[in-house]
């Protein structure tokens, strides 16, 4: 007889159909036009609608299914009460089809921690930088990101109106990654991905050092990575505190299923146990490839001027 699947697989397939779940609030919080804008630290840290409700929406979900898991979201939101029309209790069968990586088939429920951002890119949400924005389910394990799911909701939104909007990129360590096409960078060209909203002179002095061919200015950790996993940026660097472990679980778990490394600027991995400070307080560097062509030319004056 068939055994019942592995929780992570459980947890994996859950959290899939709740992250399109959140893409369809976050185009429908679009769509009605009123976004309900919030500053939170400050007019470069927003928070709208669609982040309150999608918050609620993955959080609510998984707790109900999975209630002795850890779920550590961006926003405050309360999770209890939440409206049923929030609450997706669906599951992608192809991924319980899957096995299990033999490491994590004992996992159990309280070894695990999500860590959950509900609109990755939300100042260009606000701004009509559809294609930016992702949610962000990221799943940890001994402090470790082992699987993720990134929906990216306005995938295809400029490529017509009989185009399929939207979709949903998974991985699990030790098993690969999912819903898009990897390929490599062009080949002897440096080309750096980083911040188009959060800039400083140390972020641009370190991408300066690189000497980069070329350097595209998104939003977005998931849209980051992304872009280091379909080949369009050959490194993500962003020198400067701000990015927090819910906008890295995800993106980690997926860049390093597919063999790729993210650390932060002075090469440390990140942790994501439940009691980590939630600032990835020394910047992100990460690639598919040639890691340590970029660790090697991040300036010393930058790493010593970021504390982790
Ligand atoms: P970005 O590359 O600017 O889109 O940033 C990636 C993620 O880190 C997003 O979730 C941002 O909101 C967050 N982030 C980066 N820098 C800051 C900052 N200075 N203040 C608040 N959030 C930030
Ligand atoms: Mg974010
Ligand atoms: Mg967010």
């Amino acid at each position: 007889s068939m055994a019942s699947p592995a929780l992570l697989m459980r947890v994996v397939a859950s959290a899939y159909s709740v992250a399109e779940k959140a893409a369809t609030i976050v185009r429908n919080v679009m769509s009605a036009g009123d976004l309900g804008i919030v500053e939170k630290a400050g007019p470069n840290d927003l928070q709208t609608k669609a982040d309150r409700l999608v918050q609620m929406s993955i959080c609510a979900s998984l707790a109900r299914k999975f209630p002795k898991v850890t779920i550590i979201g961006e926003e405050e939101q309360p999770t209890d009460d939440v409206t049923e029309d929030l609450i997706e209790d669906g599951h992608c069968e192809e991924i319980l089809k899957k096995p299990c990586p033999a490491q994590y088939t004992g996992i159990k429920e309280e070894e695990l921690v999500i860590w959950v951002d509900p609109l990755d890119g939300t100042k260009e949400y606000t701004e009509g930088l559809l294609d930016h924005v992702t949610v962000l389910i990221g799943i940890a394990y001994g402090g470790k990101a082992i699987a993720g799911v990134i929906n990216q909701p306005y995938y295809n939104y400029e490529a017509g109106a009989n185009a399929v909007l939207g979709r949903t990129i998974w991985g699990v360590l030790g098993m690969g990654a999912f819903g898009f096409q990897l390929t490599e960078a062009p080949a002897g060209k440096h080309i750096v991905v980083t911040t188009r909203s959060h800039s400083s002179a140390l972020v641009n002095e370190c991408i300066a050092a690189l000497n980069p061919d070329h350097v595209i200015r998104v939003g977005g950790a998931g849209n980051k990575v992304i872009q280091l996993i379909e080949g369009k940026a050959s490194a993500y660097v962003f020198a400067s505190p701000g990015c927090k472990k819910w906008d890295t679980c995800a993106p980690e778990a997926i860049l390093h299923a597919v063999g790729g490394k993210i650390t932060d600027i002075r090469g440390n991995s990140f942790q994501y146990n439940k009691e980590v400070k939630h600032m990835n307080s020394a910047g992100v560097l990460a690639t598919l490839r040639n890691y340590d062509y970029y660790a090697s030319r991040i300036p010393n004056t930058v790493k010593e001027s970021l504390v982790p």
